[in-house]
This record gives C-alpha cells, sequence and structure tokens, in this order.
C-alpha cells in the first residue's frame, strides 16, 4: 500500500516527520511511503502550489497523510498561486466530499477544555460534514437592490444525491461505532434542509440498526457546550458542520491534538491534523504532533482497513499523554520530537 506524504509548510514537516515515524515503527508488512512538495514548499520550488506530479502521487496513493499549507511569504501571490489553494485543489481532484472531524477528551487533559472537566471528560463524537455543496459552492455575487443599495447573495442548496451520499457516511459511521446518528438542520426554516431531512430519513431505512435523531442547529450548538455526551455521530451540511466541528474541536483543548479525515465514495482519503502550518512556532520544535499522529491513525482505520494498526496507535498516544508527556500547547516543555519518541516507546 503506498501513503502519499505531503507535509507542505511551517510545521507541517516537522509533524509528518513524527507521523512517518511511528507508522514505520508498527512495521506493517507492504506499507510504502512516497513525499511530494505542496503549497509555499511547492511554490518555491516548482512555481506552483499543488504540482501535477503531487496531484499524480495522490491519485496513485492508496491513502494521503498532508501536513499542513500556509506561509506569509506567499501572502502577497494571486490567490491561484496561494498554498492554501493546494488543499482545496486536493479536495476537487480527488472528490473528498466527507470530511470527518473525531473529537475525544484525553481523561488526563480534562483541564485543557474550555468546558468544566466533568462535562468534557464525556466527549467522544465524530462530526461527519459535507465538504463539496451548500451555500459554499452556489451561485453568489454582489448587486444593488432596486433603490440603489449594495447586496451581497449566496445560494444555499442541496440536491438528494449529495445528500444521500453523505448520509451513508453518517450511517456507517455510527454503524462502526454505538449506531447513534444525529441529522443537523434547520428545517424549521430552509427548503435545503427540508430536503436534507426528508432524504437522510428516506436513508435510514438501509440503516435499520442505527438510531437516528434529528437536531435544529442552533439548538446543537447550545447542546454541544452543555451536554456533549450525548452525541456519538453527527451527520451535517458544509456551513453548519464547518462551524459546530470547530465548537466541538475546542471543547477538547489544543488544536495540536484533533485529527481529521476528507474521504471520497470509496474511502479513500486524505488525512491531516486540523492545525495550520503555524508560522509562529514554525522551526522552533514547539508543535505538538499528535494530531497528525492520531490522522494516520484514522488513515488505517478508514482507508487502509487495519483498526488494529489504528488501535494501536491511539493506545500509544493515551499512554503518553497519561504518563505526563505535554508539548508547549499542552502547558508542557517537550518538544515535538520528544513528543513522537514518548508515542514511538508506547507503540505495543
Ligand atoms: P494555525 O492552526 O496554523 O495556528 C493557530 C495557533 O495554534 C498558533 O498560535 C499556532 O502556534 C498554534 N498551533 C497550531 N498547530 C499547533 C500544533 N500542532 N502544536 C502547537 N501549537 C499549534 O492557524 P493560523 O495561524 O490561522 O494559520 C497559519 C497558516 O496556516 C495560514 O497560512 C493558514 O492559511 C494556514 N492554514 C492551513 C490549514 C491547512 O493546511 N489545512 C488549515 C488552517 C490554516
Amino acid at each position: 500500500m503506498l501513503i502519499a506524504l505531503l507535509p507542505g509548510d511551517g510545521i507541517g514537516p516537522e509533524v509528518i516527520a513524527q507521523a512517518r515515524s511511528v507508522l514505520a515503527a508498527l512495521a506493517l508488512p507492504d506499507l510504502h511511503f512516497e513525499e511530494a512538495p505542496v503549497g509555499g514548499a511547492a511554490y518555491k520550488a516548482l512555481g506552483v502550489p499543488l504540482p501535477e506530479a503531487t496531484l499524480d502521487l495522490a491519485r496513485r496513493a492508496d491513502a494521503i497523510l498532508f501536513g499542513a499549507v500556509g506561509d506569509p511569504d506567499c501572502d502577497a501571490l494571486e490567490r491561484h498561486l496561494r498554498p492554501e489553494q493546494a488543499i482545496l485543489g486536493l479536495r476537487k481532484h480527488l472528490n473528498l466530499f466527507a470530511n470527518l472531524r473525531p473529537a475525544k477528551l484525553f481523561t488526563d487533559l480534562a483541564n485543557a477544555s474550555a468546558l468544566r472537566p466533568e462535562v468534557a471528560r464525556a466527549i467522544d463524537l465524530v462530526i461527519v460534514r459535507e465538504l463539496n455543496g451548500d451555500v459554499y459552492f452556489g451561485e453568489k455575487g454582489m448587486r444593488k437592490t432596486a433603490d440603489g443599495k449594495r447586496e451581497g447573495y449566496d445560494v444555499m442548496s442541496y440536491n438528494e444525491d449529495e445528500v444521500r451520499r453523505i448520509a451513508r457516511v453518517g450511517f456507517e459511521t455510527a454503524m462502526a461505532r454505538s449506531r447513534k446518528l444525529c441529522s443537523v438542520d434547520k428545517a424549521n426554516v430552509l427548503e435545503t434542509s427540508q430536503l436534507w431531512r426528508d432524504v437522510v430519513i428516506e436513508t435510514a431505512r438501509e440503516y435499520p440498526d442505527v438510531a437516528l435523531s434529528h437536531m435544529y442547529v442552533d439548538n446543537a450548538a447550545m447542546q454541544l457546550v452543555r451536554n456533549p455526551g450525548q452525541f456519538d455521530v453527527i451527520v451535517t451540511g458544509n456551513l453548519f458542520g464547518d462551524i459546530l466541528s470547530d465548537q466541538a474541536s475546542m471543547c477538547v483543548g489544543s488544536i495540536g491534538l484533533l485529527p481529521s479525515a476528507s474521504l471520497d465514495a470509496n474511502q479513500k482519503g486524505l488525512y491531516e491534523p486540523i492545525h495550520g502550518s503555524a508560522p509562529d512556532i514554525a522551526g522552533q520544535g514547539k508543535a505538538n504532533p499528535l494530531a497528525t499522529i492520531l490522522s494516520a491513525a484514522m488513515m488505517l482505520r478508514y482507508s487502509l482497513k487495519l483498526p488494529e494498526a489504528a488501535d494501536r496507535i491511539e493506545a500509544a498516544v493515551a499512554a503518553a499523554l497519561a504518563s505526563g508527556a505535554r508539548t508547549a500547547d499542552l502547558g508542557g516543555s517537550m518538544t515535538c520530537e520528544a513528543m513522537g519518541e514518548q508515542v514511538l516507546v508506547r507503540l505495543t
């Protein structure tokens, strides 16, 4: 199996190096790595943020492990040359329509959460967010009203196929966990949401073992901080998922801890930490590599179908944190490499 490693910019190469060491230490047969430049690093070397050879590697690979893109040197470039275009291009070219973001509190980090520890301790959920549709991709523009005032508009829409395919990812994810799925929408106000709800209910017939519930997005935002333990898998559209997944991630503490997956219809995916390239700490050895190491675990689980190997990584991360290993974002002083080492020595 071929894994494309795309380290990117800033702390990307530092955290990818640690994840690669952990993957290599699993000693899985038939796991091969190939690395390619992406983002600002690719622009500086080859003049474009997503070179053809990088895209080709991403297409050939069984899964992609991505660091982060973003480089202040490139901020003045035309938009299509900016590093961030690389991740948008990969999502588009590879048809990555399902974004999975687990949020789980490591028991030893209850104090890192913005919530009270007794509330935070219950968090163990996955948000399944649709990534290729909704108001972000509808017709948009600026126009003038009849009385000459400026007006901005963005059209929200989903067709039933788009809703069905992401609903199925939600149900499949629920099947692999506690068989509880909460669909979040705004069906009391939006026609797009009414279609969403109708199609999710139709799709539920394919998954009789999953308990389906529905929640309006405003209530979901409130419940996520009031009682996050009630959620297991949440499925929602692009806009609502964008907001709720950031909210959920802050409920569990540092941005340096959270992995994500973006999947196509065959569960081929791109796996990345939710953080960016953190130029403020790049090159100083201060980055927390755990979000990337946990992204590698997700890759093993979802795309490579190696759940035992994923469990081994997740257990080693939990053990490292339980032993008191802490990078600066978690209130400690350990370097990126030292944290990687703490995980490595606990791999069983
Ligand atoms: P960021 O996530 O890079 O950093 C936000 C803050 O969190 C910074 O203080 C940073 O030091 C800290 N931080 C982030 N990751 C950390 C880690 N692993 N360990 C310890 N601390 C960590 O967000 P930003 O500063 O808004 O953006 C910086 C650049 O990253 C921008 O160019 C932005 O466009 C890009 N970005 C890229 C992605 C991506 O590649 N998918 C995502 C978000 C932002």
